[in-house]
Parts: structure tokens; C-alpha cells; sequence
């Protein structure tokens, strides 16, 4: 249990964690707008993408500024988004959430700031490639990559922080899951292929597999790709129901796989599998 002082500072804490979260949000915006742009990251700095008028400091503040702004540009005075304070603000209430969250995936007693800091990264590491698949269809690859190596790097630091039993078969455990997960993505892949003539998934759909394994463990990416198939399958369903999607039209998927990434990492693959056993229809 929490200590009284600790209860509370939590208020404290959790605004604390949001406005950084918003922040790193803002940030996660511009990098879904530049990588596949191929342009820095860093500089220029933020400016009107229609007019290219820099943004004075209040104009950067997230979710602030484009409310001060009330969603128009002060120069062009062309509509800006409403994306960028939406992504903001979820970016804020998942390093809340994360904040909040003890997952099992790591171990008995892992270093909680280093959980902590390692559900941070993932988060923020997924958002940017949600919004980039959303936009064009494809997850970027170099995020992929590097996503799976700070996934078992991670893995390697909170496992042997316990102890060298605990860093081994961690590690070993998120090693196969990221293998399975390509692997396994890959068969469906080539399967659909034949059967069907055209790819189910995306190529990179396989290599974000990849990356679920190595942060979530077995266990935890079969629960995450299980959330995803569940959730893409009623998504795709009732916009095809609806006419907002044609019968072949392809949509992405990776939006889907990252949620259940999250999902199981804030709330743990033992929930999930409580309501996801009953809902297959099994005792
Ligand atoms: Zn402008």
C-alpha cells in the first residue's frame, strides 16, 4: 500500500506526469508528420504547415496553444487540426495511465521507476507509428527495428536488476516471443497470400509482431494480438456495415495491434484472459 505522504503527493504527481506527457504528445506529432516526410525531426522548428509561419512559444504549448488559437493558424488563418490536441492529450493520459499501472510482464519485483520509464517509452513509441499507418498505410521501419531492440534491452535491464535467474529467462522468453510474433505473422501472411491471392497483413504488421514480443512476453503478445483481432475484426465489421469502407479496401491494422500492446501492458494478460475466455464461449 501507499504510504499517507505518498497518497498524497499523487494528485501532484499524476498532473506532473500529464504535462510532460502532453509535451512528449507534441513532440510525437511532429514526428508523425516528418518521418514520413523524411524531414529532421528537430529542425526547423514548429511552423504552420500551410504557410509555414513559425510558432511564437504560447502557439507550441499543447493543447493550449491550438485552443488559444482556437484551431486556426494566426497568420493564414487556415484550419489546423484537431488531431494535434487530441494526440496531446492521449499521450498525456497514457504516461498517467502507465504511471498508474503495475504490469506483470517483467518479472516478480522489478525496479518500479524503471517499469515505469519502460511503459513511457513503449507508449510513446507506438503513438507516433499508430498515426504514420493511419496516415499512409505503413509503419516505419527503422521505429520497427529499434522498437524490438529497446524491447529486449529493457527486458534484459529490469530481468537481471532481480536477479541473473530472472534476467535469463526473460530474456529468453521475450527473444522467442519476438520471433514467434514475426514468424507467426509472416505464415498467416503467405497463407492469405495463396489462398487468397493478396496479403492479409502488411509487411510491417509482422516486424510490430516482432516488437510486441519482445516488450510483452508470450503470454502477453498472444492476449495483445487476440485484443487486436477482436477489435480490428468489430472495427472493420461496422465500418464495412456503415459504406465507409469498401469490401476490398485495406485498412490499417497496426492501429490495433499497438492498442492491445498497451492494453496488456497497463492492465496485465491476466485480465484480459479472465474476459477473454468467457467471450469464446468457454466455461
Ligand atoms: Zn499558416
Amino acid at each position: 500500500m501507499a504510504s499517507p505522504t505518498l497518497s498524497a503527493l499523487l494528485p501532484l504527481l499524476a498532473t506532473s506526469v500529464a504535462l510532460v506527457g502532453a509535451c512528449v504528445g507534441s513532440f510525437l506529432n511532429v514526428v508523425a508528420w516528418r518521418l514520413p516526410r523524411q524531414e529532421s525531426l528537430l529542425w526547423p522548428g514548429s511552423h504552420c504547415p500551410r504557410c509555414g509561419t513559425p510558432l511564437a512559444w504560447f502557439e507550441n504549448l499543447p493543447v493550449l496553444g491550438w485552443l488559444v488559437l482556437r484551431g486556426r493558424c494566426r497568420h493564414c488563418h487556415q484550419p489546423i487540426s484537431a488531431r494535434y490536441p487530441l494526440v496531446e492529450s492521449l499521450c498525456a493520459g497514457l504516461w498517467v495511465a502507465v504511471f498508474l499501472a503495475r504490469p506483470q510482464l517483467m518479472g516478480m519485483h522489478p525496479n518500479p521507476l524503471l517499469l515505469v520509464a519502460a511503459g513511457w517509452i513503449l507508449a510513446s513509441w507506438l503513438l507516433p507509428m499508430v498515426l504514420i499507418d493511419l496516415d499512409n498505410l505503413w509503419l516505419p521501419e527503422a521505429m520497427l527495428r529499434w522498437g524490438v531492440v529497446v524491447g529486449i534491452a529493457a527486458t534484459a535491464i529490469l530481468g537481471f536488476l532481480q536477479d541473473p535467474n530472472t534476467g535469463r529467462s526473460l530474456l529468453l522468453e521475450h527473444l522467442l516471443a519476438a520471433g514467434l510474433g514475426l514468424l507467426g505473422f509472416e505464415a498467416v501472411s503467405a497463407l492469405a497470400q495463396s489462398a487468397f491471392g493478396r496479403p492479409a497483413l502488411g509487411l510491417g504488421d509482422a516486424k510490430l509482431a516482432a516488437l510486441m514480443g519482445a516488450w510483452l512476453g508470450p503470454t502477453g503478445l498472444a492476449v495483445a494480438v487476440a485484443l487486436a483481432v477482436l477489435a480490428g475484426a468489430l472495427v472493420g465489421g461496422l465500418a464495412r456495415l456503415l459504406g465507409k469502407l469498401g469490401p476490398q479496401q485495406p485498412f490499417p491494422f497496426g492501429p490495433f495491434l499497438a492498442s492491445g500492446t498497451l492494453a496488456v501492458w497497463l492492465a496485465g494478460p491476466a485480465v484480459w484472459i479472465q474476459l477473454l475466455i468467457p467471450a469464446l464461449g468457454q466455461p
